[in-house]
Order: C-alpha cells, then structure tokens, then sequence
C-alpha cells in the first residue's frame, strides 16, 4: 500500500505524538516507578493531543494500557502494573497514537539507573540494528534486505533476533501487511516503492532466540530467562530516502 502526501502528512502527525509519549516515559522511569505511572503519563499525552491509542483494547484478552512495558527477560507486550522498576533493570517501553484514522507506533529500550556493561550493549546493538534495518528502506531495494541487516549487526555482536514477533506494514491499521521480518526469510520479498510505511522493530535476545507468553496471555518473554531489548520506528519510504516518522 502506498501512502499520498496527504496521509504521509498524517502519519507524520501520529508519529511526533509518540515521540512525544516516548520522551515523557523516559523522563518518568527510574527506580521506585511502577510501570503503570509511566503508562498513566503516556496517556496523559495522548488527551493533550487530542490523539488516540491503538494499544488500549487490542486484541484478546483486550490490552488494557496505552504502553506496553517489558523489563529484562520480557521482551515484548508486557502489560504496565504495580510491578516496581529497580536500579539496573532495562526497561523496554513500546506505544502508539492515532491521529486523524492514522497510526504511529515506536518502542525504545532504556537503562534504569546504573545497568552492567552487557545490558548497555544489548540497548546499543538493538538501537544499532534498527538504523542499520532503516538504511536499507530506500526506493527499488527489496523488503528483506531490512531483516537481513537487522540480523548482521544484531548476531555479529552476538545476540540472538527473535523469529515468532516481526515488524509491518502500518497505515490506517496499526498492523497491515506485508510483515517486516528482523531476520533474512530466504526470499527478497517485495520491491520497496516511495509511500509505503512499515513498522520496523528488531527483539534482540542476549541468549537465544526463542520465546515463550506469560499466563497473561499478552507478556512475551525470552525462553531462556536471558535479557531481552526492542526499538522500534514507523518509517515511510520516500525518492529522498527513509523518512522516520516517530521522532520529535
Ligand atoms: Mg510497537
Ligand atoms: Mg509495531
């Protein structure tokens, strides 16, 4: 699906409101939070914009947050609650916001406090892959070549990236196709043309890849107990180049 000027301009709109809940989330988390205080400063965003979520009442069960929260061995969908951040936690914080039928959604991960040397570049290589993912958006270039350098940076540093959860097209649905795999599928997939906008979100393990969900039907969590970080930006394919849309 490709994307007019009016809709990117849109999307372009979504995406600075999750800039914006990104930024405020970073500023609230710190040890002694709990994770529903920086989901309740999210949401607080989200009405100053007048902007929608497209995380509250996803799915089944519904979700009931604007943010996902996973710490450490949770790596993605982890539901905010009276669960208290500490020093040298790794916190990853995803979310999304609506603005006028169309759809943003990021996700960053961040220290709490002072983390070891191997958390901070865990945090490091998965921001790493990401933009390495992101450089490959251009025109004529094919979609799993963004997977394909996402897994380069993210193995060559000797972590591991999750298979079972992907990236995706993103519009007027927060969760349109084609998916974006953060791996190479063995197939280029298709040609990459101006307008199109993906999701792109590389869950990078410092063990091994595979994950397993909490009885709560929506927590992700590494398998191996091992840590777990996520980044994630909605990016549009331009003549010009990527054009990252969640940022301030
Ligand atoms: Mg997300
Ligand atoms: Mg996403």
């Amino acid at each position: 699906m490709r994307r007019n000027a009016e809709e990117l301009a849109k999307m372009r709109r979504a995406g600075k409101v999750v800039a914006e809940m990104h930024a405020v989330a970073r500023e609230v988390a710190k040890p002694g939070v709990t994770t529903a205080e920086i989901d309740a400063a999210a949401r607080r965003v989200l009405e100053r914009r007048g902007a929608a979520s497209n995380f509250l009442h996803y799915g089944h069960p519904p979700f009931p947050a604007v943010i996902c929260t996973s710490r450490n061995a949770k790596i993605v969908h982890g539901i905010p609650g009276p669960e208290v951040l500490e020093e040298g936690d790794i916190l990853s914080i995803d979310c999304g916001a609506i603005v006028e039928g169309y759809h943003g959604d990021a996700a960053f991960t961040m220290p709490i406090g002072r983390v070891s040397a191997e958390a901070m570049r865990l945090i490091e290589v998965t921001e790493a892959s990401l933009m390495a993912g992101i450089k490959q958006m251009t025109v004529g270039n094919r979609l799993h070549e963004i997977g394909r350098a996402v897994q380069r940076v993210a193995e060559g540093a000797g972590f591991s990236v999750v298979r079972e959860y992907v990236g995706h097209a993103i519009g007027t649905a927060m969760h349109e196709q084609p998916q974006v795999p953060n791996y190479w599928p063995g197939t280029p997939g298709p040609t990459l043309k101006s307008g199109m906008v993906f999701a792109v979100e590389p869950m990078v393990n410092a063990g091994r890849p595979e994950t397993k969900v909490l009885d709560d039907q929506w927590t992700v969590v590494t398998a191996d107990g091992s840590l777990s970080a996520h980044f994630e930006h909605t990016i549009a394919v331009t003549a010009d180049g990527p054009e990252v849309f969640t940022v301030p």
